[in-house]
This record gives structure tokens, C-alpha cells and sequence, in this order.
């Protein structure tokens, strides 16, 4: 059977735990990935210790070459990376491609990174005093990562870790871990030097052995809430500068002038794409108005019952499988349960099955009509193909939805008025705001991060964010006395007499 091992220096312990990859595509088990222990965490850490003061003294221009040339390999190897994930994940080859494309537009802000490194000055601050501060790396972090991006949230994390001269240790998702293992492979082929980043994988034992392993600076998480609040109680406990990414529940609020074609198009692709596990799925959608609901419900259901489901590799499905049975089970509950709570199931995804691959993790699009604030699947994640409608009556109730609600990683507005726009951006309690536009991750050069229990900590990721989330601020303040005796004369050229 495949095996996946830990990516380290010196050679990878023989493992005595495993976890299975599922086959999403077909159902059943396609590999195994050894879980490690705080033995290959110590392993990892000792050859990071080793390896990071050399990269940090570095200049950054040549660190920055190293960006460069792993952004070429990515590229070079585009089409083995994004079939190795869909293989993995389940989504479809174009969205694979656009995981890897957003984890390389970060790669490609940290080519700039001389630029974004350098300090402030102050110069004559007191009399002969200048004060100067500069960036510094904090030495070795880490990244515990999710399974829905397993390219791009890696690269979030470990490109702007490591180009600012940190040595980056990753722990990604145990679900679909290979695109890791081949990252870090190439980054090595890049220029790396061995040691700068890492890959050990494995489960809640080697998470907790990353959180209190003492020569670890800081620890950067993206996953569900309640493990990202654990993850940051206990690394900040243990002295940690610690972000953690939790759960998301975002909200699209549709203005009685919206324009609904496009609305529908952009929703199928929002709350389906993907199979609805993306944390920045608008998975809620608020028409304002009865009229708005109806007008949008008629476009809507014939929108989702011509989306197309398919295997990874069919380039004309709209999705593919969800990325485990057990979470096929947990999405088909959460559906149960909307009905169970009195909402109306206006089309019910559960019992597809696609011809040929009948045991795979697929669920058929599912769309809700008159959700309400109480209902328990409101209020929680589902992170699957589900959209649930919950009917606003005016602009008032339709932003306190996003603003009250317990998550606040995304939301969006559809409108063609700019006053209500921009109103609504400046007041809803939200991280991430998109205008007529359904997902609105932030580019690499803006910072992504969402507020409430989808974000614990105080930065975001990558950007100016991620960059100080990376380093240390040293401030310097130098005297430099005149050195001339009395100090009258110390500009003058001294002369022979
Ligand atoms: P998850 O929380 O199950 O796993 C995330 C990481 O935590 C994995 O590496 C996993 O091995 C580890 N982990 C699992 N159980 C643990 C435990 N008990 N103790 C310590 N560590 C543990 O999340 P997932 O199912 O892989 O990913 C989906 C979730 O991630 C969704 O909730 C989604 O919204 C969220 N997500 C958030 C963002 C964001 O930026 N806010 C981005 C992507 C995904």
C-alpha cells in the first residue's frame, strides 16, 4: 500500500501509527500517512536548529531567490500537483489548480520580501541619537493546516515563515497529505537548505507535542473552531505567539436590486464549488425582501438541478466528492436535521450516486428555504453542499445575521447600490467583506483573516499581516558621541601641524 512519511533530515523513523486516505472518488482506502510522535517532532526541531541561523543570516534578496525559483518549479509541475490532490481531496482538477494558484501568489509577494523587511529610522532622535528598528525571524514555527487547501494554506504559512529567515515545521491534515510531502520536496530543489522546512505528520499527539515543545516560537493553525481555540489556549499558555483560523458560516445578502442572474450564478459556484468545503463557502443566503426570496428561489432551482457532479477528473463537473464518508454521514445529518428543525427542503442532495462510482463521497446539491436564527444547523457549520435561505425583511435585519452570528470569517453583498455597500462594509461584524463579489479572499498582498470564532489571535495571514506574525521587532537606539575632545571640532579634517 502507498505510504506517506514525514519529510525530514537524516531519515524517517519506522512508524508504529497510521491513518488511512480515503479514495473519495470510489470509496475505500487509498494509502496510509505514518502519524509521528515528539520523538520526529525533536528529530525535525534539531535539524531546523541547525539549519535556521545560517538561512536567517542570509541576505534577503538571495532567500527571495529561493521564492522564485520554487514559484517556477510549482508552475513546471502544475498538472502532477493538482491531479495528486484531487485524488486526495476529491474536488475537480480546476479548482486544485486554483488552490495551488493562491498558495503561489503568496510565494510571489515574499519575492518581494527585501522590500517589506526593511526597518524605520529615525535619525536625530536626541542629540547625536538615531533610533532604527528592524525585522527579525523568531527562529522555528510551525503550521498545523486543514484539509481543504492542503497546497494553498501551507504556502500561506510556511513561504512567509521561511522567506523572512524562519525554519518552518508543517503539520498538514492527515486526510491528504502527499501535496505537502511534494511541496517540500521542491522546495529543497529550489535552493532550500535541508532543514528550513519540514513536513511530520500526524494527529492531536503531534499537535500537542508541537504546542509545548519549548524551542518553537510560534504556531500558526487554520482548521475547525473549537481545535483552533484549543490550539490557541494552550500554545499561548505555553508562551507562544499563536493565530489560529477556525470555522466559517458566511452569509450573501441579496438587495431587491441585485442583479439576479448574476447572483445565481455567482451562489452555484460560492456554496457548491468545491462541494461546499471551502471556510470562504457562502453556504447562507439572506434575499431582502419576500419578493427578492421569490424571485431569486425561481432562478435558483433551476441553477442548482443543472450543476454537474463528477469524479475529480471530470473537467466538466461543477464538483466532485466530499473528502471522507465520515463526513459525507456528518453533512447528510446536518440536512436531516434542517428539515427536522421545520425549514423547507426544497431540494434534498442526499442519495446521489454516480454511475461507476457508486461508493464514492458524493452529496447532490441541497437548497433550504425559510432557515431561521434558531435552528442549530444555522447557527453551526455544515461545510457541505447545502445552501440555506433565511429571508431577510429590510437591510437592517439582513446585516445583523452576518454581525450576530458566531462566526465571522466572510460575508457579501449583492447590490447595485453604492451607498448600501458601503454601508454595509463599513458596519457588519465581519473579517472579510466582498461587493457583488461571493468570495473575497483578500489577494497575497492584502491580508486574509476572519473575526469572532473564526479567527483567535490578533494577526492575519500573509501580507504585511503574515510578515509580522513571522518576525520580531528589534528597535536600536545608538549614540554616537563626536569623539573631537572638547566636541567642537569633531567635523574637521585633522592636520599635520
Ligand atoms: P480540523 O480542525 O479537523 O483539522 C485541522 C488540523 O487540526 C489538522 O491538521 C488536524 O490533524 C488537526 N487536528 C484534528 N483534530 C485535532 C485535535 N483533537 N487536537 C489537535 N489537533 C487536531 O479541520 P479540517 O476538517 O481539516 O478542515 C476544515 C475546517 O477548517 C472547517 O471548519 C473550515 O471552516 C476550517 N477552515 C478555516 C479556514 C480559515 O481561514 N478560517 C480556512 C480553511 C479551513
Amino acid at each position: 500500500m502507498r505510504q506517506i512519511d514525514h519529510f525530514l533530515v537524516g531519515g524517517v523513523p519506522a512508524a508504529s501509527r497510521f491513518s488511512d486516505i480515503m479514495d473519495p472518488n470510489n470509496g475505500g482506502v487509498q494509502g496510509r500517512v505514518a502519524l509521528g510522535d515528539k520523538a520526529v517532532l525533536d528529530q525535525a526541531v534539531a535539524a531546523a536548529q541547525k539549519a535556521q541561523p545560517a538561512w536567517a543570516a542570509m541576505n534577503p534578496q538571495r532567500r527571495a531567490r529561493v521564492m522564485f525559483d520554487f514559484k517556477a518549479l510549482v508552475e513546471k509541475h502544475m498538472d502532477e500537483l493538482a491531479h495528486m490532490l484531487s485524488a486526495e481531496h476529491g474536488k475537480v482538477i480546476a479548482d486544485s489548480k486554483g488552490d495551488i494558484q493562491r498558495g503561489l501568489e503568496v510565494v510571489e509577494f515574499c519575492c518581494g520580501l527585501p522590500h517589506v523587511l526593511k526597518g524605520e529610522y529615525t535619525q536625530g532622535a536626541g542629540p547625536g541619537i538615531d533610533v532604527y528598528s528592524m525585522r527579525q525571524p523568531l527562529g522555528i514555527g510551525a503550521g498545523i493546516t486543514p484539509f481543504n487547501f492542503p497546497a494553498m494554506i501551507p504556502l500561506w504559512m510556511g513561504a512567509v515563515a521561511t522567506s523572512v529567515g524562519n525554519a518552518f515545521i508543517l503539520k498538514p491534515s492527515e486526510r491528504d497529505p502527499s501535496v505537502p510531502n511534494r511541496l517540500a520536496e521542491l522546495f529543497l530543489e529550489a535552493g532550500i537548505p535541508e532543514g528550513i522546512f519540514q513536513v511530520v505528520h500526524g494527529d492531536k499527539e503531534m499537535v500537542d507535542a508541537i504546542l509545548d515543545h519549548p524551542a518553537i516560537s510560534a504556531v500558526s493553525f487554520v482548521g475547525s473552531s473549537d481545535i483552533a481555540h484549543y490550539v490557541y489556549n494552550r500554545g499561548v499558555a505555553a508562551g507562544k505567539r499563536v493565530q489560529a483560523m477556525g470555522g466559517a458560516k458566511n452569509h450573501g445578502i441579496v438587495m431587491p436590486d441585485a442583479d439576479l442572474d448574476q447572483v445565481v450564478n455567482d451562489l452555484t459556484g460560492a456554496a457548491f464549488g468545491s462541494a461546499g468545503e471551502r471556510c470562504m463557502a457562502l453556504p447562507v443566503v439572506v434575499p431582502v425582501g419576500d419578493d427578492t426570496a421569490e424571485a431569486l428561489k425561481a432562478k435558483l432551482i433551476p441553477a442548482i438541478h443543472a450543476l454537474k457532479i463528477g469524479i475529480s477528473t471530470d473537467t466538466e463537473a461543477h464538483y466532485g466528492p466530499v473528502v471522507t464518508a465520515q463526513h459525507k454521514a456528518k453533512v447528510e445529518g446536518w440536512i436531516q436535521k434542517c428539515a427536522d428543525e421545520g425549514a423547507e427542503l426544497v431540494i434534498d442532495g442526499r442519495g446521489f450516486k454516480l454511475q461507476g462510482h457508486e461508493e464514492g463521497y458524493f452529496i447532490g446539491p441541497t437548497l433550504f428555504d425559510h432557515v431561521t436564527t434558531d435552528m442549530e444547523s444555522y447557527k453551526e457549520e455544515i461545510f457541505g453542499p447545502v445552501l440555506q435561505m433565511v429571508r431577510a425583511k429590510d437591510f437592517e435585519e439582513a446585516i445583523s445575521l452576518p454581525s450576530k452570528h458566531q462566526y465571522g470569517n466572510g460575508v457579501a453583498i449583492f447590490t447595485r447600490n453604492g451607498h448600501a455597500a458601503r454601508e454595509f462594509a463599513s458596519r457588519v461584524n465581519v473579517g472579510m467583506v466582498g461587493i457583488n463579489v461571493p468570495i473575497p479572499v483578500p489577494v497575497a498582498y492584502h491580508s486574509f483573516g476572519g473575526w469572532k470564532r473564526s479567527g483567535f489571535g490578533d494577526t492575519d495571514q500573509y501580507g504585511m499581516e503574515g510578515i509580522k506574525f513571522w518576525t520580531k521587532v528589534k528597535k536600536v537606539t545608538a549614540r554616537w558621541p563626536d569623539g573631537g575632545g572638547d566636541g567642537s571640532n569633531a567635523f574637521i579634517i585633522p592636520t599635520m601641524g
